[in-house]
C-alpha cells in the first residue's frame, strides 16, 4: 500500500500524511499527475490527527475567519465523504444546556446570533431535555440543539483518504523526513529528504506542528507557532449508555479562540470528555497533569446526575498547531514560488479537511499549475468489514465465507482474526497500524488481552523477525531478540 523508496521525480510534493495531507494526496489523484507524499512516521495519520477527539463540528464561534466558513461547509460534506471512503460517521447532535439563569439568558442571545448565521438549531425545554437525555442535571433549564453535530474516527479517515489516493495512483512513501528543499531564484526545484532528493516544482506543507520546521527549511521565517495542548478523557461504555448527543454547558464569556470542549462519544460510542485549551511548553509537550484531568471532570460533570470518577479508562494530549497571529489555517502560496502551506490547521481542521483539500486544489491552478481531470477516477474505497456493524445473520454469512471472522482476537472490541488479517494485507506492520484500522486493543482492557495473539498473527502473516515487531515503527521495538 505504502512504499518505502523515494521516487526520483513528481509533479506534486505533499508533506505530512495527517488527515490534512492524505485529504489533499486524494482531491490531486482526480488530475492527471504524477503525486508523492512523503510522511515520516510508519504510518498516516499519527500527528495531530490522533489526537483528535473526532467531532464533525457543526460551526465554531469565529464566523469570520476561514476555520468558521470551511467548518460549516466540511460539516455540509460529511455524508458524501464518508459514504465514498466507506468511513464511521454518525450525527448525534449537540445539546449546549442552560444550568443556571445566567446561562439561560446568554443562551437566548445566542439562539437568535446563531439563527442569524444559518445554523440549524432548536429550542428544547426542560421537560423535553429530560426526556431525551434522562441523565442530564437536574439543574437543566433548556438547551439549544443542534442536529448535525457528528462523529468520525480521525486516524480511520486518513487512511480512508490515503487509500483512495493510493488506489488513484498516489504514492505515498513512509519513514521517510523532508530535511530541506532545493530553491533557486525563489522557486521550487526539488525536496531533500533522509532517503535522498525527488525532483519537484511544487510542495505542499502539509506538516501539521511540524509546519513551521518545514516553512524555515525553505528560508520562510514570518509566522510564529503557538502551541495548544488539548486534553480528553476516556470512560467505560457504561457512561456512555447515559448520555446520547453531545453536551457542553452554555459558555458566558466565550474564549475568541476555543469551542470550549463538550461531554462526547466516539463514533463507536465510547464515551469521551474534553478538549480543553492550555499552552504546551513546546510541540512534545503531550503529558497529561491530574490537574488538567479534574479540570475537565469539573467543569462538565455538573451537567449529569450520575458521575463516578473510576470510569475513567484512559487519557491523553494533542497538540495543536496555532499561528499565534490569526489563530486561523493558513491555506495559500508564499514567497517562495511553488511552496504552497496548507498549515497550522487547528481545530476544526478533521471536518474540514474535504474543504481545504479542495481550496489547496484551487490555490495549486491560479498559481499556474495545470489540471487536466482523469477519466477513470474511483471515488469509492471500502474499508475493512467488522463485524461490531452486522446483525447475527449477517455474521453467521461472513463466517460461512471466511471462517477466521469467527475468532475473536480483541474481545473488547470485538475484532476478529480476519480483520486483523485484512489490516496487514492492507500494509499494517507495527501493532499501532492493526490497532487504528481496526480497534483491537482500544477497549476498556487496552490491550493486555489480545496484544499477544495480534503479535502472533502479524508474526505468521509477514514472516517479520519478533525482534522487528514495534508498537509504531523504528525504535518502539517490543522484545529484545526473536
Ligand atoms: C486535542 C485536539 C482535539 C481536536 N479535536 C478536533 C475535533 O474534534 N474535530 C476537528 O474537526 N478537529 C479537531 N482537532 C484538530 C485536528 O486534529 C487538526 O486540525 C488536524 O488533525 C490537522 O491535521 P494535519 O494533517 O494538518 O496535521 P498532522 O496530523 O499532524 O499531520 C502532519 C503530518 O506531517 C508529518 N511530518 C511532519 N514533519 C515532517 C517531515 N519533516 N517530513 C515528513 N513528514 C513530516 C507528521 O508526522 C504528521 O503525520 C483537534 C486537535 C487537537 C490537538
Amino acid at each position: 500500500m505504502f512504499i518505502d523508496k523515494l521516487p526520483e521525480k513528481a509533479d506534486v510534493v505533499i508533506i505530512g500524511c495527517g488527515v490534512i495531507g492524505c485529504a489533499i494526496a486524494r482531491e490531486l489523484s482526480k488530475y492527471k499527475l504524477n503525486i508523492v507524499a512523503i510522511e515520516k512516521e510508519a504510518d498516516v495519520g499519527w500527528g495531530v490527527t490522533k489526537g483528535n477527539m473526532g467531532v464533525v463540528h457543526p460551526f465554531v464561534p469565529q464566523f469570520g475567519k476561514i476555520k468558521g466558513k470551511m467548518v460549516i461547509e466540511g460539516n455540509r460534506k460529511f455524508d458524501e465523504i464518508s459514504h465514498e471512503l466507506d468511513v464511521p460517521f454518525r450525527r448525534y447532535g449537540l445539546l449546549i444546556v442552560a444550568l443556571t439563569f445566567i446561562q439561560l439568558l446568554a443562551m437566548i442571545v445566542a439562539y437568535f446570533y446563531l439563527k442569524l448565521k444559518g445554523i440549524t438549531l432548536r429550542w428544547v425545554w426542560r421537560r423535553k431535555l429530560r426526556e431525551i437525555e434522562p441523565y442530564i442535571s437536574r439543574k437543566a433549564k433548556a438547551a439549544l440543539f443542534v442536529p448535525t453535530a457528528g462523529a468520525t474516527d480521525p486516524v480511520k479517515l486518513a487512511i480512508a483518504y490515503a487509500e483512495s489516493a493510493v488506489e488513484n495512483g498516489v504514492k505515498i512513501v513512509t519513514n521517510t523526513r523532508v530535511v530541506g528543499f532545493d530553491i533557486v531564484d525563489k522557486s521550487i526545484k526539488g525536496v531533500i529528504t533522509d532517503k535522498g532528493r525527488i525532483e519537484t516544482n511544487w510542495v505542499i506543507n502539509a506538516a501539521g506542528v511540524f509546519s513551521d520546521e518545514i516553512e524555515k527549511l525553505a528560508g520562510i521565517t514570518k509566522r510564529k507557532m503557538w502551541h495548544g495542548k488539548g486534553v480528553m478523557v476516556i470512560f467505560d461504555p457504561i457512561l456512555g449508555d447515559m448520555y446520547h448527543h453531545f453536551i457542553a454547558p452554555m459558555p458566558i464569556k466565550l474564549d475568541p479562540r476555543t469551542k470550549g470542549g463538550a461531554i462526547g462519544l466516539t463514533v463507536d460510542g465510547i464515551p469521551i470528555w474534553g478538549p480543553n485549551l492550555i499552552e504546551a511548553k513546546d510541540k512534545f509537550d503531550t503529558r497529561v497533569s491530574r490537574e488538567d484531568i479534574e479540570l475537565i471532570i469539573r467543569k462538565f460533570k455538573p451537567l449529569l446526575r450520575i458521575f463516578h470518577d473510576n470510569w475513567i479508562i484512559k487519557y491523553y494530549a494533542g497538540i495543536r498547531p496555532v499561528d499565534e497571529t490569526s489563530w486561523d489555517f493558513v491555506i495559500g502560496p508564499t514567497e517562495i514560488r511553488g511552496f504552497i502551506n496548507a498549515s497550522y490547521i487547528l481545530s476544526p481542521g478533521l471536518t474540514a479537511s474535504q474543504v481545504i483539500a479542495e481550496k489547496v486544489i484551487e490555490v495549486l491552478e491560479s498559481e499556474g499549475l495545470r489540471l487536466k481531470a482523469k477519466e477513470n477516477f474511483n471515488p469509492y474505497r471500502k474499508g475493512i468489514r467488522s463485524i461490531r456493524e452486522l446483525d447475527i445473520n449477517e455474521i453467521d454469512k461472513l463466517i460461512h465465507e471466511n471462517n477466521d471472522y469467527g475468532e475473536i482476537i480483541c474481545p473488547c472490541n470485538k475484532v476478529t482474526k480476519a480483520e486483523i488479517i485484512e489490516a496487514i494485507r492492507r500494509g499494517a506492520r507495527t501493532i499501532d497500524s492493526i490497532k487504528f484500522r481496526t480497534g483491537a486493543g482500544m477497549g476498556p482492557c487496552q490491550g493486555s488481552r489480545c496484544l499477544a495473539r495480534i503479535i502472533e498473527i502479524l508474526v505468521q502473516e509477514t514472516g517479520m523477525k519478533l525482534s522487528k515487531v514495534s508498537m509504531k515503527g523504528g525504535g518502539s521495538e517490543i522484545f529484545l531478540e526473536g
